[in-house]
């Protein structure tokens, strides 16, 4: 598959917790500003519920969880953030939170989207299994529907229209998975992966050993490159809409 030229592209990267979209595209992201793309994130919850303790409010918490968010942006040259008002653990693909992507695309105009995706179910390896968050599947069937059919046709949402937002055509879907068997896009990110895991070591709240994530991603990363002969890649399935 050609290269991608992310020169003078805008891109908007859509996750349901903040570290979401660092986890899945971030070293895609950092190489896409490096690059001359103005990369947008959008994260619809503030991960209230991203805690093991007691001792932390959802509302202390949603504010340091914006906080890390927003560093670790500007690790890597994200332009903007835009955090949605939905409760962690509590997303639904409804028409509401489509309609908001949806005014988000008609004002920012992607050339491509980035987003989780929402078909994973859940993941079987050799000795255990885990399941995909609900929050993830629902952000990406929502950003789905958002860029097709919805932004597009002028007869969605009309009173965007009153907001002098015009339909908008995504040219490009990009879905990440914590598993790589469905990709058929592999970037090579050897040159911005220390970024990626900058960005990630910012979500401190996350994690109480940043060795071991750092460890597991450094090996995937570094798995996903080989069948490419890249040192570090991000993988994705691609779709290229007409
Ligand atoms: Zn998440």
């Amino acid at each position: 598959m050609e290269k991608i030229n992310f020169k003078h592209k805008t891109i908007m990267a859509v996750g349901a917790h903040p570290d979401d979209n660092d986890f899945g595209c971030s070293a895609t992201m950092a190489l896409a500003a490096r690059q001359g793309a103005k990369v947008i994130y959008v994260v619809a919850t503030t991960g209230q519920r991203g805690s093991r303790t007691h001792k932390i409010s959802a509302e202390q918490l949603s504010a340091t969880r914006i906080k890390e968010q927003n560093a670790a942006a500007k690790i890597l040259g994200v332009k903007q953030v835009r955090f949605l008002d939905y409760r962690d653990g509590e997303l639904e693909p409804t028409l509401k939170l489509k309609e908001e992507i949806v005014m988000l695309l008609r004002q920012y105009r992607p050339d491509y989207v980035f987003t989780m995706d929402p078909s994973r179910f859940y993941y079987v390896r050799q000795n255990y299994g885990f399941i995909n968050h609900s929050d993830h599947r629902a952000i990406g069937e929502a950003t789905l529907d958002a860029c097709y059919p919805l932004a597009r046709d002028l007869n969605s949402f009309p009173m965007h229209q009153k907001m002098g937002l015009k339909p908008h055509k995504v040219k490009e879907i990009f879905l990440s998975s914590f598993m790589s068997d469905k990709a058929n896009c592999f970037i090579d990110v050897s040159k911005t992966f220390h970024l990626k895991l900058k960005a990630l070591a910012a979500h401190k709240s996350q994690f109480d050993d940043f060795r071991g994530v750092k460890s597991w991603i450094t090996r995937g990363s570094a798995e996903m490159g080989k069948s490419r002969g890249y040192k570090f890649a991000e993988a994705f399935v691609r779709l290229k809409l007409r």
